[in-house]
């Protein structure tokens, strides 16, 4: 049994059944991103593995222990939201020190310099003096991440803590997030709906579309090889091309035939390319399209191609220059190509 499992997991609201039977199992110290678009049931399943919210079915294993009726206290996780509210009139330490003073378990010393050792591990010591109003937007989320390790939870539940920081700041507390994860070893469970987030973060992402899990995989495997055209799309915006499949080849919608090797069985079926394995240009195999449009991007170019009747998006380097209404063809090698299941 993994440190923390999750088993068949409903949960209405009403009628609205905001998650269909759930199950997963998640390894002691890894790193899993639940991730989805709005209103798929990431914050809900999140609040069940804390206590704060009861399921209809299902439970919630925590290393060997059903905790599914437990109270959020008695389960020692920490959760910490998008909205991470520190106490104004309180100094940096005393709001990292906090939680530990509400246990009540340890001398006030004690609970001092587990504060100190939390706000170093965010590299805030210097600051344990300071007043929550003082620090920048960043800072204040890094005194919030080591008020939520600061007792040491088993398990640390993340729910978009980075969505209200800026594009810079984000990325430091991405790295910052990812070295505490490597230092302390910690199970984290981290919810987001940027899939570029999910990916980079975490060792696994769990997809979720509608209350279910769509896709459950390594990060790096869900990218390459996405299975489904929902996961395709919403992991970064892959092409998703409606072929068919015969004795002799894949027939595009444009008429055009290609070899394609571990076709499924002839039919329709559904061709993955990834944006950035397409070229302009010939490839091993080639597909006629039509440029449609052209958007500059800084350092890439993403063209938007009509094959067809299918629109696929090519992203190149910028001198790879080809303008709207132009005929063109678009590479790529086979190998790159991905059928959905
Ligand atoms: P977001 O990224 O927007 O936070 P999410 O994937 O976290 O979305 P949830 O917050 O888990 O989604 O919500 C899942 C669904 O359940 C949504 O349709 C939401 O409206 C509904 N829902 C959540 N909490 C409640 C509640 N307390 N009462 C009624 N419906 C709720």
């Amino acid at each position: 049994m993994s440190f923390l499992e999750l088993s068949n997991i409903t949960k209405r609201f009403g009628t609205f059944e905001a998650l269909r039977g759930i199950s997963l199992s998640i390894e002691r110290g890894s790193f899993v991103s639940l991730l989805g678009p709005s209103g798929c049931g990431k914050t809900t399943l999140l609040r069940i593995i804390a206590g704060l919210e009861t399921p209809n079915g299902g439970s919630v294993v925590i290393d060997g222990s059903d905790v599914t009726r437990l109270p959020p206290e008695a389960r020692k996780l920490a959760m910490m939201f998008q909205s991470y509210a520190l106490l104004p009139h309180m100094t940096v330490l005393d709001n990292v020190r906090f939680p530990l003073r509400m246990q009540g378990s340890s001398s006030t010393a004690d609970q001092r310099q587990r504060a100190h050792e939390a706000l170093a591990l965010v590299k805030l010591d210097h600051l344990a003096d300071s007043r929550p109003r003082q620090l920048s937007g960043g800072q204040q989320q890094r005194v919030a991440l080591a008020r939520a390790i600061v007792y040491q939870p088993r398990v640390l539940l993340l729910d978009e803590p980075l969505s209200n920081l800026d594009a810079r700041l984000r990325e430091d507390m991405q790295i910052e997030l990812q070295d505490l994860h490597h230092r302390l070893g910690l199970t984290t469970i981290f919810v987001t709906h940027d899939q570029e987030e999910a990916l980079s973060l975490s060792d696994r992402v769990v997809l979720m579309r509608d209350g279910a899990v769509e896709r459950d995989a390594p990060a790096d495997e869900i990218y390459d090889d996405p299975g489904t055209p929902f996961a395709a799309d919403f992991l970064g915006a892959a092409n998703v091309l409606k072929v068919l499949v015969e004795p002799s080849g894949v027939r595009l919608s444009n008429g055009q035939m290609l070899t394609i090797g571990q076709a499924p069985k002839n039919g329709e079926a559904l061709l993955i390319l990834r944006q950035e394995d397409l070229s302009l240009g010939e490839g091993t195999l080639s597909l006629d399209g039509i440029v449609e449009a052209r958007v500059f991007m800084g350092t890439r170019v993403r063209y938007v191609v009509r094959v067809g009747d299918d629109t696929i998006r090519v992203l190149t380097d910028r001198d790879q220059s080809a303008q709207p209404g132009d005929r063109i063809t678009v590479g790529f090698s086979p190998e790159r190509a991905r059928w959905a299941r």
